[in-house]
């Protein structure tokens, strides 16, 4: 355990800063949270800390803009101190909660009353997401005004069951999002075109694991983006595409793009870094919606990743309990655990040069700080913005075990594997809240609203 995480000044020295547009060595000195000062041989006099970051690379902490930590509700799975634990050990100092608990986040009580609880339990900051559906679309107004960063909806069958909108409540939505900039994230699969092919696939008796790729085929993310894309077009909506896992989803949302729709995409590190082979391997463990298709649709999405056309890489953490995920694929539970894992992957394919490094902080920082209204405060490592920070060492290694995994239970794919980079520190407004394996006794996380401009 750390004590004392509480420095009132901190100054990281030598380090490599990775920013989206470039590479500098610089100092950063961050005082009472924020970073006050950049530059060269930064003054030690009067500084409470210092961290010698020479051969290390010093990233913006990483906002990881999906995640479902499943309190309040369904602590069962897993809960806010165990997920926020895992978030700061992966080097993710804000995580953006998704509203499908419950109750679910439909209205501003249910905002306040899940958020208020989190925050004794919080290792890491945190922003709350709302749903929308056919019931509630009149209290968008109210529910950002009690602090939501956006909002997520639905369009098929998830953890929750929250039922799809009608188009005239997508349109309504839509409209409102136009209005006034907050952005709304789309689950986009067609429910009725999932039910169909599911039906037909479980009709054909096979219980092979990989039969899920058959049950949610790509047509049925495209439709649905087409779908929303075309409202959006119409109401200036800010739109984001979440978990992409296919070809057609990515050039639905490029040509949403080049027809001048406000449309994002984010895809997952599980759809860069597995394929369908791993099925064989894993069975339900992996089943998560949209599948997991590997071959041709990870190629394209890496590339994706490294060209723009993604825009955010978000874990969709979803624990739930072994027993859930040990049936058969029929009827296993959808969705693994990821915040712990999610920069460490992706370090380790730019450390492979998948892609440019700098490509690591504008996915999971500066564009879900911009997506999500917490810009200019968080996202980026500049004068003024919170002292968020992760420092790794690029020549150490992260090796995926049960014992470093601070999940409740340690259901990962990537148990075992061995990944490039290492995480040496993370930094939350100016506090060292992990070091060296070692993370801080006090949940020190805060809740976060929207950055007001
Ligand atoms: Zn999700």
């Amino acid at each position: 355990m750390i004590h004392n995480v509480i420095a009132m000044s901190l100054l990281i020295r030598n380090g490599l800063l990775i920013t989206p547009r470039r590479v500098l060595r610089a100092d950063v000195k961050i005082v009472n949270g924020v970073i006050t000062e950049m530059g060269v041989g930064l003054s030690t006099s009067g500084v409470d800390e210092v961290i010698d970051a020479s051969g290390m690379l010093v990233l913006p902490g990483v906002i990881d803009e999906h995640v479902h930590m499943r309190e309040p509700g369904l602590e069962y799975k897993d809960d806010f101190t165990h997920g926020t634990r895992a978030a700061l050990k992966g080097g993710v100092t804000t995580v953006i909660e998704h509203p499908n608990t419950l109750p679910p986040v439909e209205d501003p009580g249910k905002l306040a009353s899940k958020a208020r609880p989190l925050e004794s339990k919080a290792y890491v900051d945190y922003a709350l997401l709302g749903v929308l559906h056919d019931g509630n679309i009149h209290l968008f107004e109210d529910i950002v005004a009690a602090g939501a960063v956006g909002f997520k909806i639905f369009m098929g069958p998830t953890t929750g069951n929250i039922p799809p909108p009608s188009d005239s409540s997508l349109y309504e939505a839509l409209s409102k999002s136009g209005r006034t900039g907050v952005t709304i994230a789309f689950h986009a699969e067609d429910h009725s075109l999932v039910t169909y092919f599911t039906e037909k696939v479980k009709a054909g008796g096979g219980m092979d694991p990989w039969l899920h790729i058959e049950a949610r085929p790509p047509i049925t993310e495209e439709y649905s983006i087409v779908k929303i894309a075309t409202i959006a077009k119409q109401t200036h909506g800010r739109v984001l595409i979440v978990h992409i896992s296919s070809i057609e989803a990515l050039e639905a949302v490029r040509k949403a793009r080049s027809e001048g729709v406000e449309i994002y995409g984010e895809t997952c590190p599980h759809y860069l870094v597995l394929d369908k082979v791993d099925y064989q391997k894993h069975g339900s463990l992996i089943k998560v919606n949209p599948p997991i298709r590997g071959g041709i649709h990870r190629e394209r999405l890496l590339e994706a990743v490294g060209n723009g056309l993604i825009d955010t890489l978000g874990s969709d953490h979803a624990p739930h309990t072994p027993e859930e995920k040990k049936r058969d694929i029929w009827s296993a539970a959808s969705g693994i655990p990821g915040v712990q894992t999610l920069l460490p992957i992706m370090l380790d394919l730019a450390l492979r040069n998948v892609f440019p490094l700098t490509r690591v902080p504008a996915l999971l920082s500066e564009n879900p700080a911009k997506l999500w209204g917490l810009w200019p405060r968080k996202g980026s490592i500049d004068i003024g913005f919170d002292g968020d920070l992760v420092v790794v060492d690029p020549g150490g290694e992260t090796v995926v075990t049960e014992e470093w995994l601070e999940y409740k239970y340690k259901l990962s794919p990537y148990i075992g594997w061995r990944l490039k980079g290492r995480i040496r520190y993370a930094i939350l407004r100016g506090m060292v809240i992990y070091r060296d394996g070692v993370i801080t006794d006090k949940p020190v996380g805060k809740w976060i609203r929207p950055v007001k401009l």
